[in-house]
């Protein structure tokens, strides 16, 4: 890790009720004393339930808080069950990740995920945009061709850079404990960064305070995208320290 500026997500996914926000207690108080509080930005994505009053818990504190998903219209209408942009941001959301594979699999497909994070940056959100191949594409040697059309299809018409995290996240990877060789990851992000230049890359997929010590040598990433992990506030932070160490 050469970065002097690295970005953690926490994915809570459909996990977590009130009494979990005392579990961000303790992060709350590690960054205080961390020795690289500067260099680090924390952002927690919890459940749709828990973005307000998550909010006013980290409200004076550098820690940010972003929804997990959104309809792709940033106006009200008869959208039964939905949440639009303009709701996230009236509850203090931040960002919002777009794209994760688990809502590809639900039938998202890039361009109703160009639409989504055109719908948030009208609403002034900041995008964690998921992208990664699945296993039989991996295997066939498609990952490349994916990334590229998924990150084409995804940005389309979509000036503002700066708004974006791109998360590369390798299907297989997510909640099952492996992770990609090193030399591959880092290929992977290179040629992410290469091709889509200026945006920040971000590693998603089964990170752990074990395989962080292999993953924070790869020097071009960003941050990571912790799902599992980061449901446990000593694993989270064990994972920011041994970034830095
Ligand atoms: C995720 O939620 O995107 C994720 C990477 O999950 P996990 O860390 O559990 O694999």
């Amino acid at each position: 890790m050469t970065n002097k500026y690295m970005i953690f997500i926490a994915n809570w996914k459909m996990f977590g009720g009130l009494n979990s926000l005392n579990s961000i207690n303790p992060v709350i108080k590690f960054l205080k004393i961390f020795k690289n509080k500067k260099s680090v930005k924390i952002i927690y994505c919890p459940p749709t339930t828990l973005i307000y009053p998550m909010y006013k818990r980290l409200k004076n504190t550098p820690l940010m808080v972003g929804g997990q998903n959104c309809h792709e219209n940033h106006k009200s209408g008869a959208f039964t069950g939905s949440i639009n942009t303009t709701m996230l941001k009236n509850v203090g959301a931040s960002y919002v990740i777009i794209g994760h594979s688990e809502n590809r699999r639900n039938g998202e497909n890039n361009t109703l995920i160009n639409q989504k994070i055109k719908s948030a940056i009208n609403s002034g959100l900041n995008v964690i945009f998921c992208i990664g191949e699945t296993l039989g594409e991996r295997k066939k040697k498609l990952t490349k061709k994916i990334l590229n059309r998924q990150i084409t299809s995804g940005l389309k018409k979509i000036k503002n850079k700066k708004k974006i995290l791109i998360s590369y996240e390798p299907v297989w990877a997510i909640g099952t404990g492996l992770i990609p060789k090193i030399n591959e990851l880092y290929e992977t992000i290179s040629f992410i960064k290469n091709k889509f230049k200026d945006y920040k890359v971000l590693y998603g997929g089964s990170v752990n305070p074990k395989n962080i010590k292999d993953l924070k040598t790869i020097e071009n990433l960003d941050g990571f995208l912790i799902g599992g992990a980061s449901q446990n506030s000593k694993k989270f932070i064990d994972i920011i320290k041994k970034t830095y160490n």
